[in-house]
C-alpha cells in the first residue's frame, strides 16, 4: 500500500523546451521544471516532503529536525513547509568555520525568516549527523515537543516515493502528448546530492519506462558512495511499497563534481552564464548547473533527454562572488 502524502507541491510541473539549450548541450533536451514545484519553498525536496511531513503529522509531531550544508535547499524547504503545517524546525547546518558567522543570505536568510532553530555544526560533527539529530529529538521531548527526524536531503525510502510519483507524472504528460510524446526519452538526467531523487527516479522508471535509464550527476562524493547509498534507499522504498518493481538502469556520473561541494569550476560557471543568456534558464552552481554542464560534456550523450531542473536558486543568490562580470 502506498503511504499517505500531503499535497504540498504545485503539480504537474511543466515540461519546457529551449531550442537554444540543445545547441549548448548537444542533445534534444526537455526540461522538467521541478524548480517550479512551489513558491519560495520550491525545488525537488517538496516531492519528498509530501511523504515525510505527512508521516510526521501522522505521528503527532510538533516539530521536525533535519540537516544539511549552511546553504541547504532541503533545510530551507523543510523549515518553510513545517511552518505551513504549524510545526517548528531545528536545522543542523554544516559550516566549515565555526568561528565565523555564515552570511545570512540565500537559504539561510529564509531559514531565519521562518524562525528555524539553527545550530551550526562542524564538518566533523556532521559525520555523526544522525546521532546528533536523535539527541535533538530527545532533548525536545524533555520540553514537551514531539520531534520528527528527517534525514539529510529527505533521502530515505519514504522520501524517494516522491520521485516515483514524479516519473508517473512524466508518463502522464507524455501520454497526453506533451514533451516528445509516447516515444519517451533516452535518459532522465539530474543532479545527485543525497541520493533520494536518483533512487525514486530509478524506481519510477522501473514502473513507467518513459526513458531507458537515469543519469545522476554527483555534486559531492563518488560513484561507489552513491551506488551503495542509492541501493540502500531503493531497498527501503521497496519494503515500504511492496508493489515497486526493480529499478531501471541508473548511472552515477561523478566526473563533473567540480572543485568541491558548493563550488563550481570556472568552466562550470561560464556554462551557467551561457545557459542563462542563451535560453533564459537559470541553473545554480551547486546542483543543477553542474548536472547540466556534465550532460553537455558527457562522452556518450543520450540523444533525447529529460533534464530534471531540481531548483536551487537561493543557493545561487548566496554566491554573488562566483558571478562577477
Ligand atoms: C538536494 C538537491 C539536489 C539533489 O537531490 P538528492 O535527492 O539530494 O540527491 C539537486 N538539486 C537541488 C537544487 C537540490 O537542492
Amino acid at each position: 500500500m502506498t503511504p499517505h502524502k500531503l499535497p504540498l507541491a504545485n503539480l504537474p510541473t511543466p515540461l519546457f523546451r529551449h531550442p537554444q539549450l540543445d545547441r549548448l548541450v548537444g542533445a534534444e533536451v526537455w526540461v522538467k521544471r521541478d524548480d517550479m514545484t512551489g513558491g519560495v519553498e520550491t525545488g525537488n525536496k517538496i516531492r519528498k516532503l509530501e511523504y515525510l511531513l505527512a508521516d510526521a503529522k501522522a505521528q503527532g509531531a510538533t516539530s521536525v529536525v533535519t540537516c544539511g550544508g549552511v546553504q541547504s535547499n532541503h533545510c530551507r524547504a523543510t523549515a518553510i513547509l513545517a511552518r505551513n503545517l504549524g510545526m517548528s524546525s531545528v536545522l543542523l547546518l554544516r559550516h566549515g568555520d565555526l568561528g565565523a558567522e555564515p552570511a545570512p543570505i540565500g537559504n539561510l536568510l529564509l531559514d531565519r525568516l521562518v524562525g528555524a532553530d539553527i545550530r551550526l555544526i562542524s564538518p566533523a560533527q556532521y559525520a555523526d549527523r544522525d546521532t546528533l539529530m536523535g539527541e535533538v529529538a530527545a532533548e525536545r521531548a524533555g520540553q514537551g515537543e514531539t520531534t520528527y527526524v528527517i534525514p539529510e536531503g529527505g533521502s530515505n525510502g519514504l522520501g524517494a516515493l516522491g520521485y516515483v510519483d514524479a516519473v508517473q507524472e512524466l508518463a502522464d504528460q507524455l501520454s497526453a502528448g506533451q514533451g516528445p510524446g509516447p516515444v519517451g526519452f533516452d535518459a532522465i538526467a539530474f543532479a545527485c546530492g543525497s541520493g533520494g531523487t536518483a533512487a525514486g527516479v530509478a524506481l519510477g522508471l522501473g514502473r513507467h519506462p518513459v526513458a531507458k535509464g537515469a543519469i545522476a550527476f554527483a555534486v559531492c562524493d563518488d560513484r561507489a558512495y552513491f551506488d551503495a547509498r542509492v541501493s540502500a534507499i531503493i531497498a527501503e522504498a521497496r519494503t515500504i511499497d511492496g508493489s515497486l518493481p526493480a529499478p531501471a538502469p541508473l548511472s552515477i556520473e561523478d566526473r563533473f563534481k567540480g572543485p568541491a561541494y558548493g563550488l563550481a569550476s570556472p568552466e562550470q560557471t561560464e556554462f551557467i552564464v551561457q545557459v542563462a543568456r542563451a535560453a533564459g534558464l537559470i541553473v545554480d552552481p551547486v546542483y543543477s548547473g553542474k548536472a547540466l554542464f556534465g550532460l553537455a560534456h558527457l562522452p556518450d550523450k543520450p540523444a533525447r533527454v529529460c533534464f530534471v531542473h531540481t531548483g536551487g536558486h537561493p543557493g545561487l543568490l548566496a554566491q554573488p562572488d562566483t558571478f562577477r562580470f
